[in-house]
């Protein structure tokens, strides 16, 4: 990886009201949330550049691994005026807040949850989990889809573990735990983690990024994530729409 060109201080009057984004899509060519609790709603995302973890399994590696993807190819900064009106001008209600991880750029979140809510949105956070929301992020109609990356998704947990930002998501009452699973192994190093940390409620999601995958492990999970009572979320998106960035 390369340094990040691309500043993404937090307190100018200028840079507080522009986010760096990757990518939104949804209201040109429509599509639905594929994954978690809202699996199947009509979404619009904005998906926001840049991640604090570096997961080997990460599907959305343009959003942050500059070894591979130009930054200045990958990722623009857009206001967040531009943002409302954007996701405003389609009646979808729930907009995804994807990433990279998007809290890392929480602060001058705040003024497009504060709009999007006003507008008569419903908001989801799609995080990692090490970076604890600003109070001012946790409100009604936002929910965060929290999904730690446990060491079999290629990632030491030393970093995408952080007890205290969990206890913060678990205190929200907003949150649903999210673990992108490969095999039944990973349902124990689960368990320990939610029972460590009172995550609740867990949801697995089988990892892959084609049908065929998405279908042999849903299968391999399927009698043990319904054994521990625990829910269980497909990829729709892998599913309906091949995987296809920007669906
Ligand atoms: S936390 Fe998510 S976006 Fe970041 S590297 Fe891991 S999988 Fe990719």
């Amino acid at each position: 990886m390369t340094t990040d060109p691309i500043s993404i201080g937090l307190d100018t009057s200028d840079s507080a009201q522009r986010l760096i984004v990757a990518e939104c899509f949804g209201v040109e060519v429509p599509t639905f949330q594929g994954e978690g609790p809202s699996c199947g709603h009509p979404a619009l995302f904005i998906r926001l550049s840049r991640c604090n973890l570096t997961c080997t399994k990460c599907d959305t590696k343009y959003t942050w691994d500059w070894s591979q993807f130009d930054p200045r190819k990958e990722s623009t900064k857009r206001t967040v005026a531009d943002l409302v009106a954007w996701a405003t001008s389609s009646p979808v209600e729930l907009v995804v807040i994807t990433g990279g991880e998007p809290l890392l750029q929480q602060a001058r979140l705040v003024p497009l949850v504060q709009r999007l809510l006003a507008a008569g949105k419903r908001l989801e956070f799609e995080t990692n989990g090490t970076i604890a929301p600003m109070p001012e992020l946790v409100l009604a109609g936002v929910r965060f889809n929290v999904s730690p990356k446990i060491a079999s998704f290629g990632m030491d947990e030393a970093k995408s573990v952080v007890p205290a930002a969990l206890e913060t998501f678990v205190a929200s009452g907003r949150a649903a735990f999210k673990f992108v699973v490969s095999s039944v192994a990973d349902l124990d190093r689960i368990a320990e983690l939610a029972d460590a940390h009172r995550l609740a409620p867990v949801w697995v999601m089988p990892e892959g990024t084609s049908a065929d995958v998405i279908t042999a492990t849903t299968r391999a999970l399927a009698d043990a994530v319904a054994a521990r009572r625990w829910h269980f979320t497909t990829r729709l998106h892998v599913l309906g729409f091949a995987d296809a960035r920007g669906r």
